[in-house]
C-alpha cells in the first residue's frame, strides 16, 4: 500500500538537483488542488507550492498547514489589516530604501497610523530597513541584530506587540512590495532575502526573555508564512555566536536551516555574490550610503545616527507629504467613489476649482471616470445626482498612467468622482493613487 501522505509522484521525478522542475511544479499543483477539493480556487499556484515545499511535498500535511493558516487569517482578521498604498493614511512600519517611485524612501516617523509599540520596538532595535533588492530582484531586509538592546526589548515590549508588528510588516512585504518587485523582475517574487548583522554582539544578548521574543517570531513565520524566506545571511558572527546558534537551531525547520548562511567576519564575497555593490550598504561591503536619508542605509537609534523616538507623541500626518499617498485597489468589474463637498458662503466668490489627479500604480485594463453632482440636502447622490460627466475612459493602457480632471464651479453641493475598472480588464484588480484639491489646497476625504 502506498503512503497516502506524500505526492503520488516520486520526489525524484519532480526535483532536479533539489529544485522543482516545471513539470514537477505543475504535477504538485494539480495533485494539491485535487486534494483541496472545492476550496482549491481560493489559493494561487505560488501559495500552494510554498506550502507543499515547506512540508517536503507531503500534501496532506501541506493541506493541514494551509487550512490552519486560512483559519488563523480569518480569526485574526489578517486580511483587513490596513496596508500602505492600499489604504489611506497607513504608513510603512520600518525604514524603506530604493523602491521609488512606487514607494518613496522613508524613515519611520510616528504619525497617525503607526501603532504606539512600533517606536518602542525600534528604540530597542539596532536598526532595520528594507534596503533595495538582491540579484534575483528580491527585497533585502537588513537588521543590525548585534546592536539590539536585548534587555530593554524584553522589558519594554510584550510578545503580542512584537508579533503584531511582525505580522503587519509581513503583510506589507507580501501584498504590497512583492507584487511590485515581481513586476520589475518579470517573474514571481514571493520571498525575501534577510541579512542579520551581528556586529556588536556580546554575551548580554544571550538574554533568555529576549530570545523568547525572537522565538515567537520564528514560530509564527514557520507556521503561517512558510517559504517566504529566500536566503538568510548572518554576518559578523562573533565567537560566542556558536552558543547562541546551537540554541536557535533547534527552533528551525530543516527547510529553513538550509537557507541560513552563517558568514563570520569574511562575509563580503558571499554578500556581493548575491547583491550588487550599489545595492549593498558600505558597512556590509557594498558601496551604498543612502546619504540623502537621515541615518543612511539602515538608521539606528542605538548608533545615534537618528534620535530616539519620543514615546506617546504622534505627529499629524502631513497631507502634502509624498508618504501620504491615497490609493485604493479596485477589483475587476468593481467601482470606487470619492466624495467632495463644496460649500461656499462667500457671495463674491468666483466659484471653486476642483482638481482630481489619478495615477495607475498597478494593473492593466480600462478605467472609466464618471462625475456626478447633487445639491446639498438633496437625495442620495450615489443613486441620483446630476451626471456632469458620463463614464469616460481615463486609462486604457500602461502608457497612459496619469489623468487629471479639473472643474470650475459656482454650484455648492456634493461632487462624486466614480472610478470603474472594466470587467474585461487584463488584470484582476488595479491600484489607483488619487489626490483631490479644492482651490489648490489638498482636500481631506
Ligand atoms: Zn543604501
Amino acid at each position: 500500500m502506498s503512503k497516502k501522505s506524500t505526492t503520488k509522484s516520486n520526489k525524484n521525478d519532480i526535483l532536479e538537483g533539489g529544485v522543482l522542475t516545471l513539470e514537477g511544479k505543475a504535477q504538485v499543483i494539480k495533485e494539491f488542488r485535487e486534494l483541496l477539493g472545492k476550496d482549491n480556487d481560493k489559493y494561487d499556484d505560488e501559495c500552494l507550492i510554498r506550502f507543499a515545499v515547506a512540508r517536503s511535498f507531503q500534501l496532506d500535511k501541506a493541506k493541514q498547514q494551509l487550512e490552519d493558516t486560512t483559519a488563523w487569517r480569518e480569526s485574526e482578521g489578517i486580511e483587513s489589516i490596513p496596508l500602505p498604498l492600499l489604504n489611506p493614511n497607513t504608513p510603512v512600519l520600518y525604514n524603506i530604501r530604493g523602491f521609488e517611485p512606487y514607494l518613496p524612501d522613508w524613515n519611520l516617523t510616528v504619525i497617525e497610523g503607526v501603532p504606539d509599540y512600533v517606536p518602542r520596538i525600534l528604540n530597542c532595535f539596532g536598526g532595520n530597513a528594507v534596503h533595495k533588492t538582491d540579484k534575483d530582484g528580491r527585497g533585502v531586509y537588513i537588521e543590525r541584530l548585534g546592536l539590539h538592546d536585548a534587555k530593554k526589548l524584553a522589558k519594554d515590549i510584550k510578545v503580542e506587540e512584537l508579533v503584531n508588528w511582525h505580522i503587519r510588516c509581513q503583510e506589507f512585504s507580501h501584498r504590497v512590495l512583492m507584487p511590485e518587485l515581481s513586476k520589475r523582475a518579470g517573474n514571481v517574487i514571493d520571498k525575501e532575502t534577510i541579512i542579520f548583522d551581528c556586529d556588536g554582539m556580546g554575551l548580554h544578548q544571550l538574554h533568555m526573555p529576549a530570545l523568547s521574543l525572537y522565538r515567537a517570531i520564528a514560530d509564527l513565520d514557520q507556521r503561517y508564512y512558510p517559504e517566504r524566506l529566500g536566503k538568510l545571511f548572518v554576518v559578523n558572527t562573533p565567537f560566542m555566536f556558536v552558543t547562541l546558534w546551537s540554541l536557535v537551531k533547534k527552533w528551525l525547520d530543516p527547510g529553513m536551516l538550509k537557507k541560513v548562511h552563517i558568514c563570520g567576519k569574511d562575509f563580503k564575497e558571499t554578500l556581493l555574490k548575491n547583491i550588487d555593490a550599489e545595492n549593498l550598504p558600505t558597512f556590509l561591503g557594498g558601496n551604498c550610503t543612502c546619504s540623502h536619508m537621515p541615518g543612511g542605509c539602515v538608521p539606528s537609534v542605538i548608533l545615534k545616527n537618528i534620535p530616539p523616538f519620543k514615546i506617546g507623541e504622534t505627529l499629524p500626518s502631513q497631507s502634502s507629504s509624498s508618504h501620504d499617498l491615497k490609493s485604493n485597489r479596485i477589483l475587476k468589474g468593481d467601482s470606487r467613489s470619492y466624495e467632495v463637498i463644496v460649500a461656499n458662503d462667500d457671495e463674491k466668490s468666483n466659484g471653486n476649482n476642483i482638481e482630481i489627479n489619478f495615477k495607475i500604480l498597478e494593473g492593466e485594463g480600462e478605467v472609466k471616470l464618471e462625475v456626478r453632482f447633487n445639491k446639498l440636502n438633496g437625495s442620495d447622490v450615489k443613486n441620483g445626482g446630476k451626471k456632469i460627466m458620463p463614464p469616460k475612459k481615463i486609462f486604457g493602457s500602461k502608457s497612459e498612467n496619469t489623468y487629471n480632471y479639473k472643474i470650475k464651479t459656482k454650484e455648492t453641493g456634493e461632487y462624486l468622482f466614480i472610478l470603474y475598472f472594466n470587467e474585461a480588464a487584463k488584470s484582476d484588480s488595479c491600484v489607483i493613487e488619487h489626490q483631490i484639491k479644492v482651490n489648490n489646497e489638498p482636500y481631506e476625504y
